[in-house]
């Protein structure tokens, strides 16, 4: 089977690292018999300054034609000065956009291997952590209407959070589909004791999953206490759906629990199999160019390609077992550099992920 993946590298350790995935992928291809096809597409800092925009016509096409996408980082010092309609981040919106992209998956786990990476309490996470976060991206508050004025010789600004039924049940099917293929259990979490966005969040996501998926359980958490359990009690978590705004600070908070943000990859969906699968870290420009970055979560987001988008279970698990093996042995990159251990670079990594698979 013949697969076309647009591969927009971005800048900093972007490349590097899509570099390392791709290995893995056509390694996975010759080993089940798949045909991965790459294309490359400018975003991002590169493309200002090959194109002028971050987000040329032709990524878009280009994207649009293809089967998924694998994405790896926007951004740096270099155009950190730049007008914000014409700064990286711009590309990375306007290609969710342009995809009609409005759930991002991200999984943060704890791999066992690394269970000293985390910062919290052995006691806490030695049953092991995957809390996947189901974060709705395309409402809410980072696209609702703003403003800023003057009053009385004061300044003020005011941003709004909106929902409608609508947005809220298309995000409450990815979470609840993800759930009842799980342990039938959803945390929706939102800030209803306050927020009447919130109060309609609660009851649409309750009355979605009881309709159309009686058999998982929908428990409410409000954010603040969401905030404080992830690090009190991480294991009790599965899948968790929110608003935009508070997956964005919980996603991160999660991440964190798990030790390296160099191992942690997340899916953008919408209503097709066409996905955006990224790591969730930036381009990391103070490490750039040094084949020192972790490779890993861009190898999971590519994995994640394989069984969210082209249904390749098997292929995942592959990937997956592979990267455990390699930690098992004893492989580190810098970033997860533990005593004992045996340090690699970068490009070290993904030969040994794919020589294991
Ligand atoms: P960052 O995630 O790039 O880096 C934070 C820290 O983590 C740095 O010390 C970096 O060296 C380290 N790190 C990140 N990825 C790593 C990896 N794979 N292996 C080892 N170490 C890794 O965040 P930042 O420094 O706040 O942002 C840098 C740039 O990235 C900014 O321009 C920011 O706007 C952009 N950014 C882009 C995205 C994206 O493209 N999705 C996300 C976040 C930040």
């Amino acid at each position: 089977m013949k697969y076309n993946i647009a591969v927009l590298d971005g800048d900093g350790i972007g490349p590097e690292i899509c570099a390392g995935a791709i290995k893995v992928l056509n390694k996975v291809g010759k080993k089940f018999g798949h045909d991965f096809v790459f294309t490359h597409y400018p975003i991002g800092g590169c493309a200002i300054d090959k194109c002028g925009v971050p987000l040329p016509e032709e990524t878009v096409k280009g994207c649009l034609a293809s089967d998924s996408v694998l994405l790896g980082a926007v951004g740096g010092y270099k155009w950190d000065n730049l007008p914000v309609d014409i700064r990286p981040e711009k590309g990375l919106l306007g290609i969710r956009k342009a995809m009609g992209l409005y759930s991002n998956i991200r999984p943060a786990k704890l791999w066992k291997s690394l269970s000293g990476a985390s910062p919290l309490k052995d006691e806490l996470v030695k049953g092991g952590v995957e809390i996947i976060i189901v974060r709705e991206l395309t409402g809410g508050i980072y696209f609702g209407e703003r403003g800023k004025g003057e009053e009385k010789g004061e300044e003020y600004a005011w941003d709004t959070e909106k929902y409608s039924v609508h947005e809220i049940e298309r995000i409450a099917e990815i979470a609840c589909a993800l759930a009842s293929k799980r342990t039938k259990k959803l945390i929706s979490v939102d800030k209803a004791n306050v927020l009447e966005s919130s109060r309609l969040w609660r009851k649409t996501v309750h009355g979605y999953a009881a309709k159309h998926y009686p058999d998982i359980t929908v428990e409410d958490m409000l954010v603040d206490n969401a905030a404080m359990q992830i690090v009190k009690n991480p294991a009790q978590f599965d899948v968790l759906v929110t608003s935009n705004i508070f997956g964005d600070i919980l996603s991160d908070e999660a991440a964190q629990v798990t030790g390296s943000i160099g191992m942690l990859a997340s899916s953008s969906l919408g209503d097709g199999t066409r996905g955006l699968y990224e790591p969730i870290h930036g381009s990391a420009p103070d490490i750039a160019g040094k084949d020192i970055a972790n490779p890993i979560a861009t190898i999971l987001a590519a994995a994640m390609m394989l069984r969210d988008s082209f249904t390749l279970t098997e292929e995942y698990d592959a990937i997956e077992g592979a990267i455990q093996n390699v930690l098992d042995k004893g492989y580190r990159t810098a970033d997860i550099m533990q005593d004992g251990c045996v340090s690699v670079s970068g490009s070290e990594m993904a030969r040994l992920v794919a020589e294991e698979i």
